[in-house]
């Protein structure tokens, strides 16, 4: 009987840390998508846009710059 609750007990566990990671996964993923950031190629401003567009200074299309 106590080998039993014990294996439980680690069943349990190893349930709520597969769980936690696959979260913390999840919440990962959305970040990279948050930081998505476009920039003028010619970097004649350095402002920072958070969609894609064109540039204000030289109406070039922004450029996605990458994070990775
Ligand atoms: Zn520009």
């Amino acid at each position: 009987m106590k080998k039993l609750s014990l294996l439980a007990i680690i069943a349990l566990a190893l349930t709520l840390i597969a769980s936690c990671s696959s979260k913390k996964a999840e919440t990962q993923n959305e970040q990279n998508q948050a930081i998505e950031q476009y920039q003028c190629p010619m970097k004649c401003t350095e402002e920072v846009f958070d969609k894609a567009g064109k540039c204000p200074v030289c109406e070039m299309d922004l450029e996605k710059i990458s994070n990775s």
